[in-house]
């Protein structure tokens, strides 16, 4: 473990202990009435291109289509989305062939997100006319891809045939659809953002890890700050410590929504996962404190990048040796300074989930590139 001392408005007068994995000595735990810090879950080290929270959202949905013996996966996303290149990842790290359908035209060099989808995975460049139309276009893909032979299901289909998902029991009736014949495709389409309430389940076993003795443990008061895109890490993530009685809150920063649109999302994933895992919610009813959800500090358009942002993301970099991007773990990782900056009597710690988003530095440097010369002159110091 490493302390650096703060420097700078990206740090307040935060200090930083390095360790890649949360492992909490009492001596940290000492510490940390004495000056202001807070934990990095570095979930972003989980895989060299897939994000950390695209793969948890992956990690029970991928199983689930190989049980009905997928073949094929069709989904879609933006010319750099991390969710369509953890898709081609994953499904060819499981002999699954994947079908990416990118938003736009193809840029004229790769890189990113967008090239690591191509290595992987077969892209597809969609008109943004036709991606308007996006189930439309999902099911013609899937179409084509199927052949006259082959057969297409949603996911969400695949889903509704489970009469409880979390103890993997299913109805009879999908088991006997399960084989298909040898040669014969089978595809599976994803939604945009793979945000099911299958989705959650990898989530919860996120939190079920971290709340091991040796980890985090199930007693301490933690505060979670997460960067919220279409909310469902965050959601799944508090429903976790719901479920697994964890004194657990989380916070998060609210980047591609509004606050009804997040409540909203809280809501309809709430409802499906009662659905599908009834047991585990029955006698829960939504309340108003399930995720703190805030404004991110500079708010804008989800997507853009405030002069200064690129910068500021290397200071960080350089001092703590945790990368962070501008779109989504830079305002994580500035909620987390301010919240940690008054740390309430309860000793509650903060702890960032560090989601990943590193590779989309690259499709940045692209759309931004005068925001990236000026990194040539070093960080800040
Ligand atoms: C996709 C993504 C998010 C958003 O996750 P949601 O579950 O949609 O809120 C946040 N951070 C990173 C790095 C991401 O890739």
């Amino acid at each position: 473990m490493k302390e650096t001392p703060a420097k700078g408005g990206v740090f307040g007068n935060v200090k930083f202990s390095m360790d890649a994995n949360p492992k909490l000595g009492d001596a940290m735990m000492d510490e940390r009435c004495k000056d202001p810090s807070f934990y990095v879950i570095r979930d972003d080290l989980l895989h060299p291109f897939v994000n950390g929270n695209k793969a948890r959202k992956l990690d029970a949905l991928l199983p689930l289509i190989e049980d009905c013996s997928g073949t094929d996966v069709v989904t879609c996303g933006g010319c750099q989305s991390a969710h369509a290149a953890a898709v081609a990842v994953s499904c060819a790290e499981r002999g699954l062939r994947s079908h990416l359908l990118l938003r736009g035209e193809e840029p004229g060099i790769l890189t990113g997100f967008n090239l690591i989808s191509s290595i992987y995975g077969n892209v597809i460049y969609v008109p943004r006319s036709l991606y308007a139309k996006r189930e439309e276009m999902l099911l013609r893909h899937a179409n084509v891809t199927a052949g006259p032979s082959g057969s297409v299901v949603w996911l969400t289909d695949i889903l509704y045939n489970f009469t409880d998902l979390a103890s993997g029991k299913y109805c009879t009736q999908t088991k006997a659809n399960r084989n298909t014949e040898d040669g014969m495709r089978k595809v599976v389409i994803v939604k945009e953002g793979a945000g099911d309430a299958v989705a959650l389940l990898g989530i919860i076993r996120l939190l079920s890890y971290l709340s091991q003795s040796h980890i985090l443990g199930k007693k301490r008061p933690y505060n979670f700050v997460i960067d919220a895109g279409t909310g469902t890490t965050a959601i799944g993530f508090a429903l976790g410590a719901l479920i697994l009685g964890l004194p657990w809150k989380v916070t998060a920063v609210m980047l591609a929504d509004s606050y009804d649109g997040y409540k909203n999302q809280e809501n309809r994933l709430i409802s499906d996962y009662k659905r599908y895992a009834p047991a585990d919610l029955c006698n829960y009813e939504l309340k108003d404190d399930l995720v703190q959800w805030v404004n991110r500090k500079t708010p804008r358009k989800f997507g853009n990048v405030l002069e200064g942002e690129i910068k500021a993301c290397q200071q960080v970099s350089n001092q703590t040796g945790v990368p962070i991007d501008p779109i989504y773990t830079l305002a994580a990782w500035e909620l987390a300074v301010q919240l940690s900056q008054k740390q309430p009597d309860n000793g509650e710690k903060v702890v960032m989930l560090h989601t990943g988003g590193t590779l989309g530095m690259f499709g940045l440097a692209q759309r931004y590139n005068s925001y990236f010369s000026t990194l040539k002159d070093g960080p800040p110091q």
